[in-house]
């Protein structure tokens, strides 16, 4: 079935704004020898996707993508998607059409309570208004480039999910994700990298999300499109970006997640190393491009002196080993004295904390900030000297 035959086949006629052209209903695939309930049986899903498309529209039009006017009104078909993709997937998807954009949104919900059902379509509507937004902007020669863009795309959409409903919870869920696998790439991952997102925002203002589509040229790829609204290059924006996804409910550290901390702790650490016990041990690993290693390094007392060699001249990685404090107000981690550690010659980084009287926890990120440079392998030693 094809999303016109579709269209055709949904009761009308629509609910219709200037901005959303609404299809729903039952329907029937009479002659495709498929069986079963078509269309969606109580209004509240549709009232739903209703109330979020209008709500995420006016944000995204507010406050991240400024510049943009996406052709409306919006088809939105509210059905069995299997019907559409041939069966290989029940997810919501934005498609592009001429002139506008069509949204494909499913008639049933695998969440079981009333309210998770409601969360989760005001999330999948909000997701799927932000690649109304994103299409809008394409130039058709950027189509070449399209598999660069991809993951940035989803990880906007997620950002944007939670960006118009804060208070929702299903557009949390990729924040697991995250959490547990800071070794796998950013460019590499979709919706988990909404944090990158979300941490961008905070940075550098809301409306900057929506100006890496807006202006980019022909042939840009997303992180040169960064690199620009950010002012910086990439490898000192991911260092700045992996120390600060340790502390979620620091305030000062740019996501403001405290409860994503509570429920699913923090990033995937290695360790404890626990000082003076395992002082001069080594740890040896490899990284990814635009990925990072945690580790929590427990000292009794004394400084912390960490070294990491690198088994090439030329120079991936960077490292920080920061001072992990207790929010007194929330019990969540906040960010102390901080030390980046230095790079001599021979590519070997290091650098010592300042000597504690009593006990002090510390997390020492290493991360790999180029682009391509992959399985970038180094030794770790962290001792305590006395
Ligand atoms: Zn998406």
């Amino acid at each position: 079935m094809t999303i016109e035959s579709l269209l055709r086949q949904l009761p009308r006629p629509p609910r219709e704004t200037e901005l959303f052209r609404i299809y729903h209903g039952s329907y029937s695939t009479d002659g495709e020898r498929r069986t079963g309930y078509r269309g969606s049986r109580c209004s509240s899903l549709v009232d739903a996707y209703d109330e979020a498309l209008h709500r995420a529209f006016a944000v995204l039009r507010k406050k991240v993508f400024l510049k943009t006017e996406p052709p409306i009104p919006v088809e939105v078909a509210v059905f069995h998607l299997p019907d559409v993709t041939f069966g290989l997937r029940n997810l919501p998807t934005t498609v592009r059409g001429r002139p506008a954009s069509r949204i494909l949104l499913s008639n049933r919900s695998h969440e079981t309570s009333v309210q998770a059902r409601l969360d989760r379509a005001a999330t999948e509507a909000a997701h799927e208004v932000c690649h109304v937004f994103q299409q809008a902007c394409e130039v058709s020669q950027r189509d070449l480039r399209w598999q660069d863009w991809a993951w940035l795309n989803e990880a906007a959409a997620v950002f944007c999910e939670h960006y118009v409903y804060p208070d929702g919870n299903e557009s949390l869920f990729y924040c697991q994700d995250w959490l547990y696998f800071p070794e796998l790439s950013l460019d590499r991952q979709t919706y988990a990298s909404g944090m990158f997102v979300r941490w961008f925002a905070d940075c550098f203002g809301v409306s900057s999300v929506g100006r890496i589509w807006e202006e980019a040229g022909v042939f840009d790829g997303p992180i040169e499109r960064i690199e620009v609204i950010a002012g910086k290059p990439m490898e000192d924006l991911f260092t700045e970006y992996v120390l600060d996804g340790y502390f979620l409910g620091d305030p000062e550290c740019h996501f403001n997640l405290s409860r994503v901390e509570k429920s699913w702790g923090t990033r995937e650490t290695y360790g404890p190393i626990e000082l003076p016990a395992e002082s001069g041990k080594s740890f040896d690993g490899r990284i990814d491009h635009l990925a990072a290693l945690y580790f929590e390094i427990h000292c009794a007392s004394g400084a912390v002196y960490c070294e990491i060699e690198q088994s090439e001249a030329a120079v991936p990685l960077r490292a920080q080993i920061a001072e992990v404090m207790i929010n007194a107000e929330t019990g969540g981690l906040r960010r102390g004295t901080c030390v980046e550690l230095k790079c001599n010659s021979l590519g070997v980084l290091t650098a010592q904390t300042s000597s504690s009287v009593g006990s002090a926890r510390y997390v020492l990120v290493i991360s790999n900030g180029t682009l391509d440079r992959n399985n970038a392998s180094f030794k770790l030693t962290v001792t305590n000297p006395q």
